[in-house]
């Protein structure tokens, strides 16, 4: 553990912002609401929350948010949930529309159909059986070899981990169980000591940690297409 305690921003120009922001604090992390590029500066990890995907890339294109993002997902821990994860991901399909291309998955949105749009799953993270609020969600579709499947519904992976980034197709918010916003967390402190120490030893160190939190789960053994 870390002996600061880091801050980690909630986008905040559309979506369920303030229910991840009060999941963070549970977790044990200062969150601020991020509204600006400039806002990005004081934080060491964000969250892009649930919402409407292409609501969120006309806001995020008006602000002139997208280079910045990421710029920022270059250096440090994004996490993004449900159109967040879209936001994040190399591919989008159902239409296709443009991402910050993050996160090496391919994702369908609206993949559970129009009919039924949402819906509350037992899921397995970690060996512990989990609520997952699923809210138009997105399937992913596809994984590239460097993401790592934290946990799976009906066989498609829901919680993927990607070095320094990671998506979730459900809430994780909205649920009592705060444990996925404790490893992002955990993950973010790791990363800001790893820095920490890089810039203290003048970067030479430590060795290059792609995925400080490998330890947190076995690697799946999924098989995906
Ligand atoms: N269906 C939304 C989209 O495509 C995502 C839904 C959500 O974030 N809960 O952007």
């Amino acid at each position: 553990m870390s002996h600061f305690k880091i801050r980690i921003g909630v986008l905040a120009l559309q979506g369920d912002f303030a229910a991840h922001r009060k999941a963070l604090e549970s977790a044990g992390a200062d969150a601020i609401e991020v509204r600006t590029s400039s806002d990005l500066d004081s934080v060491d990890g964000l969250i892009i929350p649930g919402g409407e995907s292409t609501t969120m890339l006309k806001l995020l294109t008006m602000e002139n948010m997208m280079e910045p993002l990421a710029a920022f997902g270059a250096e440090k821990p994004i996490f993004g949930t449900c159109a967040g994860a879209i936001l994040l991901a190399k591919e989008v399909e159902n239409p296709q529309q443009e991402s910050l291309g993050l996160m090496d998955i391919t994702v369908q949105r609206n993949g559970y159909g129009r009919q039924i749009e949402s819906r509350i799953a037992q899921i397995q993270i970690a060996g512990k059986s989990t609520e997952a609020v699923f809210i138009r969600a997105p399937i992913i579709r596809r994984v590239g070899p460097a993401a790592k499947v934290l946990a799976t519904y009906e066989d498609s992976p829901v919680l993927v981990e990607q070095g320094l980034h990671m998506v979730a197709t459900f809430h994780p918010e909205l649920t009592h169980d705060h444990s996925v916003h404790r490893h992002f967390t955990e993950k973010v402190e790791q990363h800001s000591s790893i820095n920490a120490g890089k810039a203290l030893r003048g970067g030479s160190a430590f060795s290059d940690a792609d995925n400080p939190s490998a330890a947190w789960l076995p690697r799946s053994t999924l098989k995906l297409k």
